[in-house]
């Protein structure tokens, strides 16, 4: 197999086997890495990494005798592509390992309380389970509980969170119970976060259905019959999968080599990507798996539309801190998967998962391990950039948020600057304008990554799925209705 034609100089397509496609894929995070490994044996596929480590936002290091994951931790399983990629790429049931429990709790008013039972990210389908939860004050359950009669306001379009749910169910249910779940994923303002794109079940409800509680009661016994685990991850760290991938893709992944630009060649008929070694290669077909920041950049002379569109995706700066206990500080932690803050209790923690109950391979641990997480979109500043700094203030927090009397043996730092994408007001129609400009003006070039499509990992596998597609397609490997030949 050969790589794309390359050279110090600009490079006329030089490459040996002549019919076999050449595609570069910029940006070995999991979508980039899914795409090219899918297509590893068809086409003639190089992968481009900035860093000297692939995998983006998946990273598991060592820490207090173990690996844990730094960025994300588990995969949705009840999306099938996340399992499916991790299946295909050899990992079988022994690795995957599905949390110890899910009962997840909020500080609110000043103390833990479970967060209730049959809730859809958040917004109520049980009022009686809201009441007993004691999230929110008994002026704001009977708010709540109005929903069915309250006039529904005709909207076209998009709404954002807040308007959505806090129309139907009042505002203390956004800050209360939507803000939180949601600032885990993003990291966002509930203000400015789609509805349709962030909250897609609350959302797909609130069509279909004049009030939307029996919208989300429906969806709730359709999800309650399912009983298999929401969540996987491996055992070991997710860094596995990366690892993966990575050996199967060999010499074809090449790290620490970051794209500077990408333009057509002087006939038109193929790309040019120029990385910040000065090397050229050429290719036949692109894959952009970027945060839309640098997307954005590389598309500024061949796309200025989908450039423009990618300028518009805000990302949020975010960290996490991992700490190991002695197991005699552990004195008040409960039983549950981690507690989330929301941004109104002014805390500089938004959640904290205690890893050592949510997840049985950690649980047999000489130390009892959790992930703080810090940063929202509007707020990089509690992403201290002083390291001791900032695990002095995370452990003063997780002390009385998790139940928890003593300083921890051993702590770890990772910063993830720029990382979780904001979907707002209007997300899905930019993605499907800025596609449209691409399509016009950059044909053989395919763009995914958590900026569009869905930040969770399963959504990655899925656009990793997706991009594949794309580029059979544009090989000639499909017959017409799109199936491998
Ligand atoms: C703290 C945290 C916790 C998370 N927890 C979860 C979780 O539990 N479950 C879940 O499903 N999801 C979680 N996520 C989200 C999930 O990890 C990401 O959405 C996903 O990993 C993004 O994959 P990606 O390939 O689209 O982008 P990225 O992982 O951002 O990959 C993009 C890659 O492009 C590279 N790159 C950048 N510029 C260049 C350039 N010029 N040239 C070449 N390469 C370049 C980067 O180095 C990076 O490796 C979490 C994210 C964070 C930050």
């Amino acid at each position: 197999m050969t790589a794309p034609s390359r050279g110090r100089g600009v490079t006329a397509p030089t490459d040996g086997r002549l019919g076999r496609r050449r595609v570069v894929v910029i940006g070995g995070g999991l979508t980039g890495l899914a795409a090219a490994w899918h297509v590893r044996d068809e086409v003639d596929v190089t992968v481009l990494e900035s860093s000297t480590d692939p995998g983006g936002q998946v990273r598991s290091v060592p820490f207090a005798g173990t690996r844990i994951d730094v960025g994300a931790d588990a995969f949705l399983a009840r999306q099938p592509e996340g399992e499916r990629l991790v299946r295909a790429a050899g990992f079988g049931d022994d690795d995957l390992v599905a949390p110890a429990t899910g009962q997840v709790y909020l500080w609110v008013r000043g103390r833990r309380r479970p967060l209730p039972a049959g809730t859809v990210l958040g917004a109520p389908a049980d009022p009686v389970a809201l009441v007993r939860s004691g999230v929110l004050p008994y002026g704001a359950v009977l708010r709540a509980g109005l929903e069915p009669v309250v006039p529904r306001r005709e909207v076209v379009g998009d709404r954002s969170v807040a308007d959505l749910v806090g129309e139907r169910f009042g505002r203390e249910v956004v800050d209360r119970l939507v803000e939180p779940l949601l600032g885990g994923v993003y990291a966002g303002s509930v203000d400015r976060l789609s509805a349709e794109a962030t909250l897609p079940p609350v959302w797909s409800a609130a069509q279909r259905h004049r009030s939307l509680l029996r919208g989300l009661r429906e969806h709730r016994a359709r999800a309650a019959a399912d009983d298999s685990p929401v969540f996987l991850t491996i055992r070991g760290g997710l860094g596995r999968v990366i690892d993966r991938l990575a050996a199967d893709l060999g010499t074809r992944l090449q790290t620490g080599t970051a794209v500077t630009s990408l333009a057509r060649t002087e006939d038109g008929g193929a790309w040019r990507i120029t990385t910040d070694g000065g090397e050229h290669l050429v290719a036949d077909g692109v894959i952009l798996a970027l945060p839309a920041a640098v997307a954005s950049g590389l598309l500024r002379d061949q796309s200025p539309a989908a450039a423009r569109e990618l300028s518009g995706i805000r990302a949020a700066s975010v960290g996490v801190v991992a700490l190991a206990y002695a197991p005699e500080h552990v004195t008040d932690v409960p039983v549950g998967s981690g507690i989330l803050v929301p941004r109104t209790e002014g805390r500089l923690v938004k959640a904290v998962t205690f890893s050592s109950r949510k997840w049985p391979h950690h649980a047999g641990h000489d130390h009892f391990l959790l992930r703080a997480s810090v940063g929202r979109v509007d707020d990089a500043t509690p992403v201290d950039p002083d390291d001791d700094r900032l695990v002095a203030a995370v452990e003063a927090e997780v002390r009385e948020l998790a139940g928890i009397d003593g300083r921890a043996d051993e702590a770890i730092v990772q910063r993830w600057p720029d990382s979780l994408p904001q979907y707002d007001v209007g997300h899905l129609a930019r993605v499907d304008r800025l596609r449209a400009a691409l399509r016009e003006d950059a044909p053989g070039l395919h763009i995914g990554g958590a900026s569009l499509d869905g930040v969770g990992l399963a959504a990655r596998a899925r656009d990793g799925e997706r991009l594949a597609h794309e580029i059979r397609w544009d090989a000639g490997l499909l017959d017409p209705a799109g199936r491998t030949g």
